[in-house]
């Protein structure tokens, strides 16, 4: 049975997951999106106005040069011993600044298509004391091999696998002239990321851009129904910010791209991400794949209280989540003060997958994430998130 609550929230998840369809990050249908709804927010009050930005369509295409780089050496003669060194070290940095999720050349050198940011600002109904900004994604990824149910929890093995050998490429090229065990080891270990470039390959070339109904229909479903709430009842001292983020799957660069673009000193992030599922629904304690970062303990102590006073929203803590990075990462990184909700007992259902349609949300889930959202916005409002002044 379909309550009024999960309705409302089934029409957003439709909306961008049926009647829209795949949002592959930079495409036409990620600007179709963004354009609906920041029409549909102001309609119901929220003055949502779309942030233009640059970006790129797949995380494959940083990835793949930075592997790309790291594997060449092996293929120049053995003399050209300053040149293999020289791209050994480069990939290396190249694997350093894109992970740090702040200064990434890399990314800004590709990012030469257009993209863009749902913004909206909500002022309280008092003197703002804080800033919170609801964040959720967009945009879509595209399915593969790489994300079938049996290999998908050894993402986060995979890409450090990949990184370790691409760090023992930059640290063994220069010595290799002396030892053929250790020119023999660097060959194994470029064979290995040569496999993982084909794996990206197979997804570019036989991947399948997918609906998003949960990843991140769900997420921009809670923001937009939690907005347009309090843009009717706005709260008493807490400006609210509504962030929906292109190209997150392609390197949370829409969230990169807002947080240049505005003076978030001190700010509170609340980022929505996979929420259609039917399990817990976890605050993430901490995340990142290379980095790792810890999550505010202001706003972890806001969830902490929502969590006790409604045990039938089902909310737990997550210290290991499945996924990557999510749009809070670079809010992290750059040593701000964010926390991701995401439904997800050790896996998200249907991650990246065909399957990801509107028929296999469960609203139920959904609906305990508005309320857990509602909760938290509601705690920080009385003051419980804020830190020591
Ligand atoms: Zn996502």
């Amino acid at each position: 049975m379909v309550d009024s609550e999960e309705a409302e929230l089934l029409l957003w998840i439709s909306l961008l997951a049926d009647d829209i369809g795949p949002r592959r990050p930079t495409g036409v249908a990620e600007r179709r999106a963004a354009e609906v709804l920041a029409e549909g927010l102001s309609r119901l009050g929220v003055d949502a106005r779309l942030e233009a930005f640059r970006g790129y369509s797949s995380f494959a295409l940083p990835f793949a040069i930075t592997v790309g780089t790291a594997v060449a050496p092996e293929l120049l003669p053995r003399r050209l011993r300053r040149l293999r060194a020289g791209l050994a070290a480069l990939a290396a940095g190249m694997l350093a600044t894109e992970g740090s999720l702040r200064f990434a050349p890399l990314s800004d050198l590709l990012s030469r298509r257009p993209s863009q940011n749902v913004v909206a600002t909500i002022e309280p109904s008092g003197t703002a004391e804080r800033t919170l900004c609801l964040m959720a994604h967009v945009d879509t990824s595209r399915s593969g091999l790489m994300f079938h149910p049996r290999l998908v929890g050894w993402m986060n093995t995979w890409i450090g696998l990949n990184s370790a050998m691409i760090v023992a490429g930059a640290l063994g090229e220069p010595l290799s002239g002396r030892s053929p065990n250790l020119r023999r080891a660097l060959r194994l270990a470029r064979a290995v990321l040569l496999g993982g470039l084909g794996v990206l390959g197979e997804r570019e070339r036989r991947g399948v851009d997918v609906p998003g109904a949960n990843d991140n229909a769900s997420g921009v479903a809670v923001v937009a129904t939690l907005a347009a709430e309090l843009a009717a009842e706005p709260l008493a001292s807490t400006r609210v910010v509504v962030c929906l983020t292109g190209c997150e799957e392609a390197g949370t660069l829409g969230a990169r791209a807002f947080l240049r673009e505005h003076e978030t000193e001190g700010w509170l992030f609340l980022n929505v991400d996979n929420v259609g599922g039917s399990g817990s629904v976890r605050y993430l304690r901490r995340e990142g794949v290379i980095a790792r970062w810890d999550a505010d303990p202001g706003l972890i102590a806001a969830a902490e209280s929502v969590a006790r006073a409604e045990p039938g929203l089902r909310m737990a803590s997550e210290d290991a989540p499945a996924g990557l990075t999510y749009d809070s990462s670079p809010v992290h990184a750059r040593g701000g003060r964010a926390l991701t909700l995401s439904v997800q007992d050790g896996f998200i259902p249907n991650l990246h997958r065909p399957s990801d349609t509107v028929a296999n949300v469960d609203l139920g889930g959904v609906r305990r994430t508005l309320r857990a959202a509602r909760g938290i916005a509601a705690a920080v409002d009385a003051g419980l998130a804020d830190g020591p002044r």
